[in-house]
């Protein structure tokens, strides 16, 4: 039973499915081909997965391969039917990419749709890297900022610390809180679900009361607003906002657009010198303003469209990441063989296309 691990040609991506230390916590009937060079991106180097066991080769013909990003058209036609693949496929945003694997007659698991419970937690991809990413907006928010996040107090006089509001308290925002609190800025955070309140106290940070509440769906995820609610937020939102340095947004909806929650207005209403860092520019922006993939200045604001921040640790987020991939595969594979167990609410849960058998 042979596991492929390609190496990753999104543009930007420097992450790689599997690192060499998770090799040897695998079935001990795998073998691992990892493709040369695969992990360079995140500082593995081939001898490092020679060492750790694996050979260097064609990930492609492999029983299951691994992936980071959703494989292109090109790398999609590679795959032949009845091989298994685990990579964030984006199921509810790429039908086609998914229609794509379908009739190539491939099993394939999408890390998002592995189901958030208990049980499945060391598998939760997602929220390894929106850790990493919640980490890095605020490095990010802390290094675009003219200002000492601290307080300082020095012979030269006091400095007041940073003010940062987080938006979006789900994993990478309470990363993000965390993160700027241990840098000494004094944080608030908001979020539409009401349970986030307590977690967000929990971090030594305040709760912004915008008057806003929105539901919690049954997996956990908030819903959409109405459009009156969306409008409510915005304009409290808008009067808020000038009181903060920074604002790092990470607001979003499983499967629909970010929603926007800092107006152009809002914007224009922040001092020079103040930063926004967009988590969700992937999806569009949490900010009206946001360019994904740019940084830009807007009437002296800084807006940082970040895409993809996970990638740019790639050495921790690809080992976090690569955990997760191999308790997954753990699931699916007993004594060296590929054992699809479809009564497994997580297996059958991750799976978005499955080999039709005939009947
Ligand atoms: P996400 O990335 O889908 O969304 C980020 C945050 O944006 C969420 O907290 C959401 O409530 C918030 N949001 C949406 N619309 C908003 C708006 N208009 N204004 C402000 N905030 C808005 O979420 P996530 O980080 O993936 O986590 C979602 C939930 O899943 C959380 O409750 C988390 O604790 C839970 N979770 C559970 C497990 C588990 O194993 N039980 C594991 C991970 C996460």
């Amino acid at each position: 039973m042979r596991v492929g691990v390609p190496k990753e040609t999104a543009a930007g991506e420097h992450r790689v499915a599997l690192v060499p230390e998770t090799i040897g916590r695998l079935d001990e009937g795998v073998e691992v081909v990892v493709e040369p060079s695969a992990g360079v991106g995140a500082s593995f180097s081939d001898d490092a997965y020679r060492g750790a066991g694996a050979t260097i080769g064609n990930p492609w013909d492999a029983d299951v391969v691994v992936k980071v990003a959703a494989p292109t058209p090109d790398e999609a036609a590679r795959l032949h039917s009845g091989q298994a693949l685990i990579a964030f496929l984006r199921p509810l945003t790429d039908p086609g990419g998914v229609e794509q694997l379908a009739d190539n007659g491939v099993h394939a698991f999408a890390l998002e749709s592995i189901p958030r419970i208990t049980r499945a937690q060391p598998m939760d991809a997602l929220s390894s890297q929106a850790t990493v990413a919640g980490y890095k907006a605020a490095l990010l928010a802390a290094d675009r900022l003219p200002r000492f996040l601290p307080m300082l107090m020095t012979a030269a006089g006091t400095i007041p610390p940073a003010k940062v509001l987080v938006l979006g308290a789900g994993v990478a925002g309470l990363q993000a809180v965390a993160t700027a609190r241990r840098l000494g800025a004094v944080v608030f955070a908001f979020d539409v679900r009401p349970a986030v309140r307590e977690q967000v106290e929990s971090l030594g940070a305040s709760f912004l009361d915008l008057g806003v509440e929105g539901e919690e769906t049954a997996a956990g995820y908030a819903r959409e607003l109405t459009a009156e609610q969306q409008a409510a937020q915005q304009t409290e939102l808008q009067a808020r906002i000038p009181e903060f340095d920074a604002v790092i947004t990470t607001a979003a909806i499983p499967g629909r657009p970010a929603p926007k929650l800092v107006t152009a207005d809002a914007v224009h209403a922040m001092r020079a010198g103040s930063v926004i860092v967009d988590l969700a520019a992937d999806s569009g922006g949490n900010c009206e303003l946001t360019q994904p993939g740019r940084e830009i200045v807007e009437s002296g604001v800084t807006i940082v469209g970040a895409t993809n921040l996970a990638s740019t640790m790639a050495t921790h987020a690809s080992q976090l990441l690569a955990r997760n991939i191999a308790a997954l595969l753990g699931l699916l594979v007993h004594d060296g063989e590929l054992v699809l167990d479809w009564d497994d609410e997580i297996v059958a849960g991750a799976c978005v296309t499955r080999r039709a058998v005939a009947a």
